[in-house]
């Protein structure tokens, strides 16, 4: 069984999209995976195994230092069993940043819960230590803590707010869930993304830092019981309760397996190209430049900059075309406040928004195409035209 051999991969678009289509890329190593599973199907006669998803689970709770991992058809479904797994009364309430994925909001909503709007810190665009002790509430369930773009949240500051709060108001500590759809490979204080906190979840849709042929999900905790319950709800309860039919393929696990072995290969790619753009940055007048946090690895799913709040409103946009028109650079605003852009969380979350800081970021905020395969020229270049502009029309 033979495929047809990966086509070699450009390092140099004609236009740079802002969020490139595929997050890493494919080697002959994923070839070989797929051509591997489909010349070891069994015959019909055969019992069927799932060797391959058994075995990416066990190497990404490895990976993550997790007690367990459980794998799922998507990012969306691991949040929404994420959910299930809360066991909360309808209407209770779980916190998160408004800064965040919409689909991200849409799973607490869908679960029946209150969805409880946070402002980020400015500086991480990740919520917000300090807002936990303003937004909790005896009906708090959880803390649902989005690690955007690949710069990790502080758990360690929200772990312990949370903890001190809850013994304040006289009630147990709501759970940390966390997602981690952006940020796999990734690593705070308490050891790499996808340890500590209750439940962490990963997507693998073709746009993240590492895919399972376009679609798939992870959960990982070191809770034993929510493992099970999540094995449940993903093959039809097992036979024992209530559930669906969530599970990845033996061909997404087998392709999952070679990605989550170059994960950090392709990552250190990102991160010294961030870096060195940072560095080409620095001193740009009106611009600030990701942060990097002692104890923390920033895997730059995105690389975000802040305009200076003391521009003129609009300069942002203008930047944003001039990027687009004079140098086919694509970017992306990510993200806008989440009851900006979806209706149905905009309804949700009525009386708790605008919220100023959420705002401010937002209208300032830019994500200039970034990809492990830039050419370190396209970086210099991207670099350059944000300097140049800031320096000449920026400032006009
Ligand atoms: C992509 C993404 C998801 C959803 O994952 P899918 O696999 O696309 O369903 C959730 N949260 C964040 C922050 C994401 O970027």
């Amino acid at each position: 069984m033979t495929l047809p051999s990966p086509p070699p991969q450009p390092a140099s678009p004609a236009v740079w999209p802002g969020e490139p289509g595929m997050g890493g890329w494919y080697t002959e190593a994923e070839h070989a995976a797929l051509a591997q599973v489909l010349a070891e199907m069994p015959s019909w006669t055969d019992q069927y195994t799932r060797r391959h998803q058994e075995e990416f689970e066990k190497a990404f709770a490895a990976y993550t230092g997790a007690g367990f991992a459980v794998s799922v058809n998507s990012g969306g479904v691991a949040l929404d069993l994420a959910m299930t797994c809360l066991d909360a009364e309808p209407g209770a309430e779980v916190i998160s940043c408004a800064i965040n994925f919409p689909g991200t909001h849409l799973a607490v909503l869908g679960a029946g819960f209150r969805l409880v709007l946070a402002e980020p810190d400015p500086h991480t665009l990740n919520l917000d230590p300090d807002e936990i002790a303003r937004r909790m509430t005896p009906r708090t369930t959880a803390v649902l803590v989005t690690h955007m773009n690949g710069q990790p949240a502080d758990l360690v500051a929200i772990e312990s707010e949370t903890t001190s709060r809850a013994a304040a108001l006289g009630i147990g500590p709501p759970r940390i869930v966390v997602d981690a759809a952006r940020a796999a490979g990734a690593t705070t204080p308490l050891g790499p993304v996808g340890s500590g906190g209750w439940l962490t979840m990963f997507s693998f849709h073709r746009k993240k830092l590492m895919t399972t042929l376009g679609e798939g999900g992870m959960l990982t905790t070191d809770c034993e019981a929510t493992a099970h319950r999540i094995r449940q709800l993903r093959s039809f309860g097992l036979g024992q309760t209530l559930g669906s039919s969530h599970r990845m393929t033996e061909f997404q696990a087998a392709v999952g397996s070679v990605q989550l072995k170059r994960l950090d290969t392709m990552n250190d790619q990102r991160i010294a190209l961030a870096r060195e753009r940072t560095r080409l940055l620095t001193g740009t007048p009106g611009l600030h430049t990701p942060g990097e946090r002692a104890g923390y690895r920033h895997v730059y799913y995105l690389y975000n900059v802040l305009l200076d709040a003391a521009l003129p409103a609009g300069t942002r946009d203008r930047l944003r075309d001039a990027l687009r028109e004079e140098h086919a650079i694509g970017t992306v605003i990510a993200n806008p406040p989440t009851y900006r852009v979806h209706p149905l969380i905009a309804k949700a979350t009525a009386g708790q928004w605008p919220l100023p800081v959420a705002e401010d970021v937002a209208s300032r905020l830019l994500c200039p195409a970034l990809h492990p395969l830039m050419s370190p020229e396209d970086n210099t270049r991207t670099a350059e035209a944000l300097t140049t502009w800031l320096r000449t029309a920026g400032a006009a």
